[in-house]
């Protein structure tokens, strides 16, 4: 079979669907191809949140801030809920050189515009009173927010088909040429064949394969997080919480920080964060692994050994699942976003690291932008594609 679009977007996770939704809304014929099932990819395995305090100022903080707003607008829009939820978030600190980083970073991101303060110990366990006794002191910020990625990535694909969007699954793109037209014929693994004017590579952590089959350069690695799910238990503490070590690392590479052996070999930092099913959502590890997205023994076990250093009162809670998800990570830690020099018509919106549900809304909303021809936002020239492209 063949079949014609305006526009051709690989892959369906939260990206891909946010991309086809936007594009919709412009009045484009779209079609949506994914490899896999409903939400197989990171999307389908991850934490929820739209955090700020991760971030330093620059093009993501930014960008996450105009996310919110269009988030906001979308519970209207999308005509659901979403998970939505603004429970703030605080980042623990447990030793002086953590404060003190800390403490510079909150005036970095302050002097940004985001709402966010240390706070002593007396402040941090009126909003958190399990936390273990070795915390000094945290981070808080009331902007930091969360919503559910499978309610999002199905409002988006509910909304775009009444614009006309089609989502193909189990189907993945195995190659792509370029006909006589100038159009792009992309060939999935039945042998179906869809042609368009304009193909957009949302293939997150495998968006490299797709940029191979084109020639473009897209340097970007699988990541693996695993995470485990509690039972469903009453509220503890006001907040979402995280740990404030990886981000130090991050922050500091200057610095020495006391990793332990798990938190050097996987990547573990702590984050837990309540669901819109009242369940926790407890996280997690960062790990080279190549594209093996199963789950450890010894990752859930670090993971479970960790969170009670710093949340003991979920000692007798039952966790019920654990997954794995692969965040498409870049060098730089800035997704692609844009057209690739001389492919003409081939973009890529993928490589959004650990902030993809955050700034899904953004990210399709400028790839519809510029796919239609908008005057450009000199902005994104640092999520351009091509900065990559000459390596
Ligand atoms: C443990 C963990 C916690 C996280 N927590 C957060 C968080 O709190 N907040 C946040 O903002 N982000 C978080 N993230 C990151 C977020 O999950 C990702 O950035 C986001 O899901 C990426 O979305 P995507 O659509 O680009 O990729 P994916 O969801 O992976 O979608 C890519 C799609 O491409 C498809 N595909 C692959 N190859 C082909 C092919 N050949 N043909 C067709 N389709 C193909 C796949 O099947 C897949 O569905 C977390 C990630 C993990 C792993």
């Amino acid at each position: 079979m063949t079949y014609a679009a305006d526009v051709l977007v690989i892959g369906g996770g939260i990206i891909g669907l946010s991309c086809g939704f936007y594009l919709s809304k412009r009045g484009k014929r779209v079609f949506v191809l994914d490899s896999g099932g409903f939400a197989d990819g990171a999307s389908g395995a991850c934490d929820d949140m739209i955090l700020f305090q991760s971030k330093k100022p620059g093009i993501n903080l930014a960008l996450t801030f105009e996310s919110l707003e269009l988030y906001k607008s979308l519970l209207t829009e999308l005509d659901d809920d979403l998970g939505f939820a603004n429970m703030g978030g605080m980042v623990l600190i447990e030793n002086q050189q953590e404060l003190e980083i800390m403490e510079e970073f909150v005036a970095q991101q302050r002097s940004y515009g985001l709402d966010v303060e240390v706070i002593d110990k007396r402040a941090m366990l009126k909003k958190q009173p399990f936390l273990s006794d070795h915390i000094i002191a945290s981070t808080y910020s009331k902007m930091d927010s969360q919503v559910d990625p499978f309610s999002v990535m199905r409002g988006f694909e509910r909304k775009g088909g009444s614009y006309g969007m089609k989502v193909f699954r189990r189907n993945g793109v195995v190659g792509i040429d370029r006909i006589g037209t100038g159009d792009y014929q992309v060939v999935t693994e039945d042998g179906s064949i869809y042609q368009a004017p304009i193909v957009v590579n949302a293939a997150g952590t495998w968006a490299g394969q797709i940029g191979e089959m084109v020639g473009a350069t897209i340097p970007i690695k699988p990541k693996r997080g695993q995470i485990i799910v509690t039972e469903r238990i009453p509220q503890i503490g006001d907040t979402n919480l995280w740990s404030a070590k990886y981000l130090v690392t991050k922050l500091r590479s200057d610095v020495v920080v006391d990793l332990n052996e798990d938190e050097r070999s996987m990547g573990l930092s702590m984050a837990i964060t309540r669901s819109s099913g009242d369940t926790y959502l407890i996280g997690s590890t960062r790990e080279f692994v190549g594209f093996d997205k199963n789950t450890t023994i010894a990752g859930i076990r670090a993971i479970i050994k960790q969170t009670l250093t710093y949340l003991p009162k979920l000692r007798d809670v039952n966790f019920i699942r654990a997954m794995a998800g692969l965040r498409p990570s870049t060098p730089d830690g800035r997704m692609l976003l844009g057209e690739h020099a001389g492919i003409e018509g081939f973009f890529t919106a993928a490589g959004h690291e650990g902030d993809g549900i955050a700034l899904a809304p953004i990210t399709g909303k400028l790839l519809a932008s510029m796919v239609c021809r908008d005057p450009v936002d000199h902005r994104l020239d640092e999520l351009s594609p091509n900065r990559f492209a000459n390596p």
